[in-house]
């Protein structure tokens, strides 16, 4: 057995300006071949579950690493991204023909200069290459868009089933565990797709307790009691700005009857609990108040989720440091930027300066910034590991970071903000958030896995930003307004669609 693996990751976000390069792509690194192995072996990541799921399979496959390229989300990618990935890619399969399966790691929420769905392009261009007889199989972020041309070209979809995502490697694990049945198997597993009309709010919903937890729980239940292989329920990154959005659930089970009816299950629990994912924002002032409160415990997480990088936005929004400067009085404050330019200055300066900064609104014009008096506390390489638990040992870069603090304010300023659900964005720059009144958390759920063992509140707050939980409120031109919540219809008729069955040991 032959088996290719690859990976081609980021989310995308429809509404923040700056488009995503190359270069950007490349401050994660692009690998292949032996530095695959070396760099995602026992990873926490897709890839490192594909490797370990082939590597003690009994039936001894020979792997071979295609090219890995994964960003930070961002704005749209530019069409060169995608058309290097495929330079290199499509090369990697014609080197090797006779490949029984192709094992893919995509986010599934990108989106180019050319393609609403680059992952449903990439699959077709792939399948086109190798003919039918090739599994490929897909694994996926939960906020994936499975759109109908992925599920036309894909054999095996599935993704995370935990947000926040603490399940990365055990997904690519499972893929490929599916993946290697769809090959080898005598009994081919049939995947079945249920796109779902609805998108929600990110930082409305998680799998640690409340409607979507439910879901997920459902269809854990449904594998444990062997009524399926396995499953996803997909709730769509609500940021793409594309003409047919959805959300989707997808049932894997030993034959086609069961996949569809467990599909639809999954499909109809999801749009019934639809009016359960609703984010309720507290204003910024308000969050400021409660850190004031001295009978409050702390500190309390101002959760940014609109200027989420992780989100795709532009992590360079200083409307909530702007507010706490102007009323946050004697509170000790942390905040995040991304802000090249006041890096390297701060850099410049050294530390110990004083010098005025005007912090933000770099990357996004609409951002604001404020300008005011700052000291250098502390400069940083930007190179740190994540605690986790969701990534734990995951190395972040952020690139030249200083740490500047305007009175009672500290900010982490940063050329290009990553691991923002993690403390140690703040630890590993010497702020310790368990001796702050007040964090602000750039994140939309993500940060949970870590913050919720120590946060005195987490409250999510109504900021302006490209990743803004108000869906309404956000400038969507191509986005059709017949799902929910812009429509609230009834349960619609669910349509199955299953994707092919491959397999040359027929
Ligand atoms: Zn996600």
């Amino acid at each position: 057995m032959k088996i290719l693996l690859t990976e081609f990751r980021q989310e995308s976000n429809s509404f923040n300006p700056t488009l995503s390069s190359l270069e950007f792509w490349h401050h994660t690194g692009e690998y292949e071949g032996q530095a695959v192995r070396d760099t995602f072996t026992d990873q926490p990541c897709a890839i490192g579950g594909f490797l370990k799921a082939l590597d003690e399979s009994s039936l001894e496959p020979e792997v071979i690493c295609g090219t890995v390229m994964a960003s930070q989300s961002g704005g749209v990618a530019e069409q060169a991204v995608m058309d290097h990935y495929l330079s290199r890619l499509i090369p990697q399969i014609e080197a090797n023909p006779g490949l029984d399966g192709i094992f893919v790691s995509f986010h599934g929420a990108l989106m180019t200069t050319d393609f609403d769905d680059p992952e449903g392009e990439i699959t077709k261009r792939i399948r086109a290459l190798v003919g039918n007889d090739t599994v490929i199989a897909v694994a996926t972020d939960l906020h994936a868009y499975i759109s109908q041309t992925l599920v036309e070209h894909a054999n095996v979809i599935l993704g995370y089933l935990t947000y926040p995502h603490v399940d990365h490697f055990e997904t690519g694990y499972r893929t490929a565990r599916i993946g290697i049945d769809a090959i080898a198997s005598d009994v081919r597993p049939v995947t079945a797709w249920v796109p779902i009309p609805m998108i929600a709010p990110a930082a409305s919903y998680n799998t640690l307790d409340g409607a979507f937890k439910e879901v997920i729980d459902h269809g854990h239940t449904l594998r444990d009691a062997g009524s399926i292989l396995d499953f996803t329920v997909y709730q769509m990154q609500p940021w793409l700005d594309i003409p047919e959005p959805n959300s989707a659930a997808i049932a894997v089970a030993d034959n086609a009857e069961d996949a569809a009816r467990y599909a639809t299950e999954l499909a109809e629990l999801l749009y019934g609990k639809r009016y359960e994912f609703k984010s309720s924002l507290a204003t910024i002032d308000d969050v400021i108040a409660l850190a004031k409160d001295t009978s409050q415990p702390k500190p309390i997480i101002l959760v940014d989720s609109a200027d989420s990088c992780n989100a795709g936005a532009s992590g360079d929004n200083m409307a909530v440091a702007e507010q706490i400067l102007a009323i946050g009085g004697n509170i000790r404050a942390a905040s995040v930027v991304n802000d090249a330019p006041a890096a390297r200055k701060a850099h410049e300066l050294g530390v110990g300066a004083t010098a005025e900064f005007t912090l933000g609104a770099t990357r996004n014009p609409a951002s604001t910034s404020i300008t005011g008096e700052a000291r250098v506390k502390s400069l940083h390489d930007g190179v740190f590991r994540q605690e986790g638990p969701a990534g734990r040992g995951m190395t972040q870069r952020i690139g030249r970071t200083a740490v500047l603090t305007f009175g009672n304010l500290d900010v982490v300023v940063c050329e290009w903000m990553a691991g923002n659900g993690d403390p140690q964005l703040y630890r590993a720059h010497g702020i310790e958030p368990t001796l702050y009144d007040l964090v602000v958390v750039k994140a939309s759920t993500s940060f949970r896995a870590g913050y919720s063992a120590f946060a005195g509140a987490i409250v999510e707050a109504d900021t302006p930003g490209a990743a803004s939980s108000d869906l309404m409120r956000l400038p969507f031109t191509r986005l059709p307004t017949t799902i929910y919540p812009w429509r609230d219809d009834p349960a619609p008729e669910w349509t199955v669609t299953y994707a092919p069955i491959a397999g040359r040991r027929a």
